[in-house]
This record gives structure tokens, C-alpha cells and sequence, in this order.
């Protein structure tokens, strides 16, 4: 999306991947960030919705049973008058946007209304849901062509546009998108022409994401086994030798966290860290921000702070985005580490040690726990603080034990309100409301603030929905507003955290 198009507005059919965040391509996550308008589908993953300007327009077009809908006709004229206005378009669809799903029409109708457009390919759930099933598609023993169809179509109906008898014909590997409904009587098609009722047959149900579930049978038992199992849409169908294949390949549906829906409080920035973790380990991840950082009140007063760093015995950093928020001013004002002359570097936490570390400087003291007595006695094992120039670079608003224990023991400390924690109250992925709708098995709570602002949002607290925080403090934020902390971590960090979820679940 280049700048100089700005005046005449365009539209992206982006392909949203299946399910699993990370299978969303470069170029779709770029037209996302970039758009002004986001007309998206109910199969789109919603979590990239959260990369979406501050100021985008975002509206859903999704096709779900019962809601409100609009006609496909009512989509093409939104998207061409959207472009009309000069915005930058996004129609975001599930996995591929030209597999079914009416994206070639789409794409007509804007190509016909002569507005400019772009195709951005995504991996289809026709790849990805075996792929995530450990089905391949191929495999030189078992085949030599794979065919995609629809079971949109009603068999019943006098002119199916499902050629069961070529189908059956064909053989190799079979694909089927849409229709599970009607599994019952595609099957019966296919028996009837010819196929081996004992051909294998899986069925792979919110493939790619933590729900993902996968059924194996055969043509002659895959239907009955569906409606027993209560298989719900949406959901591939793969015909074929390969499905055997699963015995051996089965690798996503092995994860630890697999079918566990854990809500992430952090800041959409600092989500993601976390977030893959969990989703690497099966998780279905909500991410429900529940707090945002902005620059400090007073801009100025820090930066003077920043700029005369050098003159102080210590600096003292107790999270990681002071330490960012510090050296993002620092290196505006010198462009040479050196500056901050013989100024010794305390990092509470190794979180924060590492961002230090991250910006090549040394961490000269290293208190694991952000209790003031811990860092206390980490200082006093280098001696006395009597009449030394400490530098705390701390949250505006954020505890004050830290401050006045240095004090108390003699420091010479100056405080520098780095950032601000205010609430987070946008909610482009719909987050909430997915939370209050589906509920969760766990919250993580990162820091006090999470714990406050998530409360303050007055959700109704999800049946059975636990309590994981990474430390302390946090918990004693938990424990303060009543509630009850089911485990926290012992390394304060968030592997630590992620260790100790596991732990949870393995237990239990
Ligand atoms: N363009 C989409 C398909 C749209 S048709 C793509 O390329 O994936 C909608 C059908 O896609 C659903 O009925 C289902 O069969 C399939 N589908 C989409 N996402 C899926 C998922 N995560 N798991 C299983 N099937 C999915």
C-alpha cells in the first residue's frame, strides 16, 4: 500500500489463514495494518484484527446462522463504495480467499466496478486442517492428485453440481470444505457409486487453532460416528489412503495445552511473547488487553532526567518498559552509550535485566524479586547506599515501598516517571465479548495493573475460569480484591509463567 495511492482507494481480498495466527501471511498482516476499512468474515481469525489502526473501521460480514447478516450483494456494494471514498480496503476472509466461500465474486464485482484491487493468497483449511491432522496430502505410495470439492451442495437435490460419479472415479486424496451437516447423504452418494466403504476418512474440526479436533473412521462409518460425536461445522473432510497416515504423523492434537482457552491481559505490544508460547503448546489464546502504555505527564521532566543519567551512582530499572521508555530518550539525546558515564545499572527482575542486556549495557545488580527488601539486601551486599545518587526509573502511579526504603537508608534518590499504565479500552477483536460468550479455563495476570483493569472492566467472572500470576505482588493484587491465585510462577518472567501453567494443567 503505497502512500501516493492515498486518493483513490483500493481493496485487498486478503486470505486470514486458518486458524492459528502464525499462519498468516507477511503481506496480509501489512494490508491489516495499513487498512483504513476491515470487512471481515465469521472464519477469520479475529486475533488479526487486533493489528488494525486505532482510527480503522472494522465491520462484520460474517454468514453465521442467526445473526445478523449482510447479502452477499450488500458486501460487494459496501466494499466498492468504501473504495470510492478514498479508503484503503480490507475484505478479510477465512484461510484462502478465491477456495469457495465467494471470493471470486467478490472480486468481480469490484474488478467490474473498475475500483483498483489486490489478491493476497492465504493457506486454505484445505492444506492446513489435514496438515494439522498429520494427514499429508500426498504421499508417492498412496497418490498422485488430490481434489478439492464443496458438500455445500444438497445431494437430494435433482441437479447436484457434485459429480459423485467422477468423485468416485478419481480416487487419490478428496478434500471436502463446507457440509458436514450433510455428511450423511454425501457418503451415501459415494457408496453408491463405487467407493470402498472402508476407504479411510477424517474429519479435522477447528483445524489449526486450540479447539482443533479431528474424527477417523470410514465411508461407511464416518457419518454415524459424526452425529454420535455431535462433529460440528467448521470442519474439512479428507477421503483417502493418506488419512492411515495420521497413526504415526499426529503431532498438534499431542500438545500439552491443547483445547485449554487462556485469557492474556498484557498490553497488545508485549501479548505476543506470551501469546505464542501458549499457542505453541496448543493453547487457544484470547487476548484481552486490559492495559496500554503512554508516555508520562510530564515528558520533559523525564527526559531531563534521562539527559543527566550520567551523574548518578545508579540507575535503578524495575520493568521493562521503563528501561525501554529510558533508552528510547536516551538515544534521541546522545548517540553514544558511553554518556552515561560511570552510572551503575540495577534491573529488578529478568525481564527487565534482559531488556538492558538487549541495549548492550551491563547489569550490574540483579534483585530477582521486585519486594523492597529484596532489593535492599542486594544493594547492601555491595555496601553501604549512605549519600549515593540512585536514579529510579519506575511507572507513574506505581507503588511507593521501593522510594522510600532507599530513602530511608540513606540514598539520595531521585524518582523519573518513565511511562503511564492507563486502561486499554479498545477492543478490536472482540475479545470481550468472545470471553463473556465462551468463557475460559484461565487468566494470566502479569502485573497489578492487569489484575485492577481487568476487574475494572466489570465482566461477569467466567464459570471455573482460574487464576495464573507471575509473581507476588501480583498475587497479592489478586488476593487483595478477593479472588483466589490456582498457581504462580516461580521464575517471575514469562517463561516462568508459562512452566507453572503447564504444571497447573498436567495436575489437574
Ligand atoms: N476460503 C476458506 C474456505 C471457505 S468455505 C479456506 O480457504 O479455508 C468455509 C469452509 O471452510 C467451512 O465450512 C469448513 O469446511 C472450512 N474451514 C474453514 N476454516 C476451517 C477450520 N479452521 N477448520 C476446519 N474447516 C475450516
Amino acid at each position: 500500500m503505497s502512500k501516493n495511492k492515498s486518493s483513490s482507494g483500493e481493496v485487498y481480498l486478503v486470505g486470514a489463514g486458518p486458524g492459528d495466527p502464525g499462519l498468516v501471511t507477511l503481506r496480509a498482516k501489512e494490508c491489516i495494518e495499513n487498512a483504513n476499512v476491515i470487512v471481515y468474515d465469521h472464519l477469520a481469525n479475529p486475533e488479526t484484527l487486533s493489528w488494525t489502526r486505532d482510527d480503522a473501521e472494522i465491520i462484520y460480514a460474517g454468514k453465521e446462522p442467526g445473526g445478523s447478516q449482510l447479502s452477499q450483494q450488500q458486501i460487494n456494494a459496501l466494499l466498492i463504495e468504501k473504495a470510492r471514498e478514498g479508503k484503503q480496503v480490507v475484505r478479510l476472509k477465512g484461510g484462502d480467499p478465491f477456495v469457495f466461500g465467494r471470493g471470486a465474486e467478490e472480486a468481480q464485482a469490484i474488478a467490474d466496478a473498475g475500483i483498483p484491487f489486490e489478491i493476497v493468497p492465504g493457506i486454505t483449511s484445505a492444506i492446513a486442517g489435514p496438515a494439522y491432522a498429520g494427514i499429508p496430502m500426498t504421499h508417492r505410495a498412496h497418490n498422485s492428485h488430490v481434489t478439492f470439492f464443496t458438500g455445500h451442495e444438497d445431494p437430494a437435490k435433482a441437479e447436484s453440481a457434485i459429480d459423485y460419479a467422477a468423485l468416485a472415479k478419481l480416487g487419490g486424496t478428496q478434500v471436502m470444505l463446507m457440509g458436514v451437516e450433510r455428511l450423511g447423504s454425501i457418503t451415501s452418494e459415494m457408496l453408491k457409486h463405487g467407493v470402498r466403504g472402508d476407504l479411510p476418512v477424517a474429519l479435522v474440526c477447528s483445524a489449526t487453532t486450540g479447539q482443533q479436533e479431528t474424527l477417523t473412521g470410514t465411508l461407511s462409518d464416518i457419518a454415524q460416528k459424526a452425529v454420535a460425536n455431535d462433529f460440528k461445522a467448521p470442519a474439512v473432510a479428507v477421503f483417502g489412503e493418506v488419512v492411515s497416515l495420521r497413526d504415526g504423523l499426529n503431532w498438534y492434537e499431542k500438545r500439552p495445552l491443547l483445547g485449554k482457552r487462556i485469557v492474556v491481559t498484557r498490553t497488545r505490544k508485549q501479548a505476543s511473547a506470551l501469546s505464542n508460547k501458549l499457542r505453541a503448546l496448543g493453547a487457544q489464546v484470547i487476548e484481552l488487553p486490559t492495559i496500554r502504555i503512554e508516555p508520562p505527564s510530564d515528558l520533559r521532566e523525564f527526559a531531563e532526567l534521562v539527559q543527566d543519567a550520567h551523574i548518578y551512582d545508579w540507575i535503578v530499572f524495575t520493568s521493562a518498559n521503563g528501561v525501554e521508555a529510558f533508552f528510547d530518550i536516551f538515544f534521541k539525546l546522545y548517540d553514544d552509550a558511553r554518556e552515561i558515564g560511570g552510572a551503575r545499572i540495577a534491573a529488578i527482575g529478568p525481564a527487565t535485566a534482559q531488556r538492558v542486556k538487549d541495549f548492550h549495557l551491563h547489569v550490574d545488580l540483579q534483585p530477582d524479586e521486585f519486594v523492597a527488601e529484596a532489593v535492599l539486601r542486594e544493594f547492601k551486599k555491595q555496601g553501604s547506599i549512605e549519600n549515593l545518587r540512585i536514579l529510579l526509573v519506575r511507572a507513574e502511579k506505581a507503588r511507593d515501598v521501593l522510594p522510600k526504603e532507599l530513602s530511608a537508608a540513606g540514598a539520595i534518590l531521585d524518582e523519573a516517571f518513565a511511562y503511564r499504565t492507563v486502561p486499554e479500552t479498545r477492543d478490536a477483536s472482540g475479545a470481550r465479548r468472545q470471553l463473556a460468550q465462551d468463557g475460559a479455563d484461565l487468566i494470566t495476570f502479569t502485573s497489578s495493573s492487569t489484575v485492577e483493569n481487568f476487574l475494572a472492566l466489570g465482566l461477569p467472572w467466567p464459570k471455573g475460569m482460574r487464576i495464573a500470576s507471575i509473581g507476588p505482588i501480583t498475587s497479592k493484587t489478586v488476593r487483595d480484591r478477593g479472588l483466589k491465585v490456582d498457581v504462580e510462577a516461580r521464575r517471575h518472567d514469562i517463561d516462568g509463567l508459562v512452566q507453572a501453567i503447564r504444571g497447573l494443567f498436567e495436575k489437574s
